[in-house]
């Protein structure tokens, strides 16, 4: 599948769109997913135009998941969770909804996760989370 310049991750890299973000580097960005299937939810994605996993080059797949990681544990920290469900949904046949690679990192237990891409989270409780996550990177 052709990479779409026009896809929401996309316009948010280009500071189109607005997002709340929780951590920036030359090569990905964090931000805290707008319909949260936990408080928290999180998403990290690569700044590579690449729609699946299995289109994003090894080397930016090894330090996206780096990122992932070190979010992670500024979950843990600053939103005192233990558990985080990471999810990747790769391609449209797996439920993926926005054509730009990214890694879900949700604070919960797979059994308890809301349902995906439904409801709009309360931005100002979004807000306050990503705060604390900031706060403890
Ligand atoms: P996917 O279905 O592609 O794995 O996940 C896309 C995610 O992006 C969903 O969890 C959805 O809630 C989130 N999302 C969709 N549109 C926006 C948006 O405009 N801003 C943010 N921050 N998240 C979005």
């Amino acid at each position: 599948m052709a990479y779409d310049n026009q896809n929401i991750f996309a316009r948010i890299l280009r500071g189109e769109l607005p997002a709340i973000k929780v951590y920036e580097d030359d090569q990905v960005l964090a931000f805290m997913d707008i319909m949260p299937q936990a408080d928290g939810h999180t998403l990290v994605i690569p700044k590579t135009a690449a729609v699946t996993l299995l289109d994003l080059p090894a080397e930016n797949a090894a330090y996206t998941i780096q990122i992932v990681q070190k979010i992670a544990r500024a979950m843990e920290k600053g939103l005192g969770v233990e558990g985080i469900v990471l999810m990747q949904l790769s391609g449209t046949a797996a439920g993926q909804t926005v054509p730009h690679v990214h890694f879900h990192l949700i604070p919960s237990s797979v059994h308890e996760l809301g349902k995906h891409a439904i409801q709009m989270g309360d931005q100002e409780k979004i807000a306050a989370l990503a705060e604390k996550i900031k706060a403890a990177l």
